[in-house]
């Protein structure tokens, strides 16, 4: 029997009789409490082999834990970057071993101070704002600081930090990262110093360039002067020949310290195009006279293939694309002994804003070998060793074309085949112009050397030139044109002579002893005089620097006319300045 019945039938004390009566329900009860008893025992085991399971993997787990901790803690202390924890009192709660190596402080010594001990700001100062515990907005920085290391050496760190959040929202520290940047800032700096010695380098380069012209240009200026005037005076026959090598020897001078000057000027990225209105059917007969007469003295024939549905007034760099179709031409004219040279312009689309326009200059001459087409758009390079013996040149000419028209979205083509000639091409997109047809006549400005009316003659010029022999020209131009003028020679007669006199027009030379062309312009526009304020002033230079536009403008000056000058050029700005001249102060009176 049960232990647990035998043990409630003790208590109970029944007698045999009633055991006797109730013997069959008692083995009922023994045989549940049987039941009982083997339910539990296999409860238990089910219990026990359970617990082993939970135990071992409890095991397992711990042992994961372990393994990825101390795998996280071997790649945090490995890796360069120093990661790090900072507590919600902004010390430091957390640092990888990349912060000794960093510092050469012990993350031991480390843990547990301040985060803005250890760094410091550009101007040496410790950082205490960098993490703004009462900002709401504040969410990840990203700075760079200078960190002081054990041995007192500064290095650059990039500092990035990101509050923790836990899933309610409530902040608990702050993470991040930083990463020694010392070689990068040492990188900067050199790249910086390496500029700003660039940068004044082509200054200088600059300034030479300019000077150079400037000094080259002036002597020039009479050279060219001279051999105009000298032709215009009616020579002998013999001399007749000697003048015009004179006047072409130093023509062609003067291009070289152009080409040179412009080469530079596109190099150093400071070539500014010009937007303007201009006469495309002018252009391109002012062209026509140029170099038919050239070709003529060659025997060989110039034309102009114009096609009919051109534009006469576009908008774009007028001179700038007079000078690449006189370079092409000029080229195409050279190296061509006989036949012809055709200049086609096609109008190749037209769309509400543009006219897209076709150029190009075949020529019937010597040709291009092919290894030497790529070649010859380098500076100073030329297709054959004995070119400039036999054509002269510079090997300048195309360098420039092709960069000015780099600069006008556009490129410079071309084909050509050995001993029968060459193909120069070129497409540029030129926007239309809104001024009507009757407004022409004032962008040629095309006076030739007519006489001036007496109105005009009415106006005088004041000419500032310090240098005697420039002075000798410009006063012959202005004698044989009948126009009025006075002379001074430096900047301080000039102020002293726009004080006590009304000129018309005023020419200065920006260079001049005692006061120079720039001081004397603004001295003059802060005169008593009324009309100094209104008087045009315009710069005569031999000076091309880069940004002497700017500069006369901001000295009050209203335009450069450059020296040396074309008479024809030189006559016709006159005659337009002083016309506008005329009818402004007409206006004003
Ligand atoms: P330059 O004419 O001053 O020598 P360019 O840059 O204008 O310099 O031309 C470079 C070279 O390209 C020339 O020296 C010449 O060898 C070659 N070249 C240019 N245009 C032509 C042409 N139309 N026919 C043959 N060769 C040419």
């Amino acid at each position: 029997m049960h232990r647990l019945l035998k043990r409630q039938l003790k208590k109970a004390d029944f007698n045999q009789q009633v055991l006797d009566q109730i013997h069959l329900f008692l083995d009922q009860v023994n045989d549940a409490y049987n039941a009982f008893d083997n339910d539990l025992c296999h409860v238990e085991t089910v219990l026990e082999k359970s617990s082993q399971e939970l135990y071992q993997a409890n095991q397992r787990l711990k042992n994961n834990v372990e393994s990825v901790t101390s795998q996280l803690s071997k790649v945090a202390n490995n890796i360069k970057e120093v990661i790090f924890e900072i507590d919600l009192d902004g010390n430091w709660f957390y640092l990888n071993s990349a912060w000794e190596t960093l510092t050469g402080h012990k993350v031991k010594d480390t843990l547990g101070k301040p985060y803005h001990t250890f760094l410091v700001d550009q101007e040496g100062e410790s950082v205490q704002k960098l993490i703004d515990f009462n900002s709401q907005k504040f969410s990840s920085r990203n700075k760079k600081f200078q960190s002081l290391t054990k041995d007192k050496k500064t290095i650059w760190v990039d500092f990035s930090v990101k509050r923790i959040k836990s899933k309610d929202g409530a902040i608990e520290g702050y993470i991040g990262t930083i990463v020694d940047i010392t070689h990068l800032k040492e990188v900067e700096v050199a790249l910086i110093d390496a500029k700003e010695k660039a940068t004044s380098a082509n200054k200088a380069k600059d300034d030479f360039l300019s000077t150079m012209s400037h000094e080259i240009r002036t002597p020039l200026n009479a050279v060219v002067g001279i051999s105009h005037l000298l032709l215009m005076e009616d020579p002998k026959k013999e001399q007749l020949e000697n003048l015009n090598a004179l006047k072409f020897s130093s023509e062609h001078l003067l291009e070289l310290v152009s080409d040179i000057l412009d080469f530079n000027k596109i190099t150093s990225g400071s070539m500014e195009l010009e937007d303007a209105d201009f006469d495309l059917e002018n252009m391109l007969n002012g062209i026509q006279s140029i170099f038919s007469n050239k070709s003529r003295e060659k025997n060989i024939r110039f034309i102009i293939k114009k096609d009919n549905l051109l534009p006469k007034i576009v908008k774009g760099d007028n001179t700038r694309l007079k000078q690449i179709l006189a370079n092409l031409i000029n080229n195409a004219i050279k190296f061509t002994e006989k036949g012809k040279v055709v200049l086609d312009v096609e109008m190749i689309s037209e769309s509400e804003e543009a006219h897209i326009i076709n150029f190009e200059i075949t020529d019937t001459g010597i040709g291009i070998p092919e290894d030497k087409i790529d070649k010859i758009f380098n500076s100073f390079s030329q297709a054959g060793s004995d070119t400039t013996r036999k054509y002269g040149g510079t090997g300048l000419g195309l360098a420039i074309c092709k960069k000015l028209l780099e600069i006008m979205d556009s490129e410079l083509k071309v084909i050509s085949t050995l001993g029968r000639g060459s193909t120069f091409s070129f497409s540029l997109q030129l926007e239309k112009s809104e001024i009507h047809e009757s407004e022409v006549d004032n962008l040629n400005n095309y006076h030739r050397f007519e006489p001036l009316t007496e109105d005009l003659q009415s106006v005088k010029v004041l000419v500032a030139e310090d240098n005697k022999l420039n002075r000798l020209v410009i006063k012959k131009f202005l004698t044989n044109w009948n126009i009025d003028f006075d002379i001074a020679y430096d900047g301080e007669m000039a102020l002293e002579k726009a004080e006590n006199n009304c000129y018309g027009l005023i020419l200065m030379d920006l260079q001049m002893p005692k006061m120079n062309g720039f001081d004397a312009s603004l001295a003059i526009r802060n005169t008593d005089n009324p009309l100094n304020k209104v008087v045009p002033i315009y710069a005569l230079t031999a000076s091309t620097g880069i940004d002497i536009n700017h500069k006369i403008e901001e000295y009050g000056m209203n335009g450069i006319i450059c020296k040396p000058f074309d008479p024809e050029e030189l006559y016709s700005t006159l005659v337009k300045i002083i016309s506008k001249t005329k009818v402004n102060q007409k206006v004003t009176a």
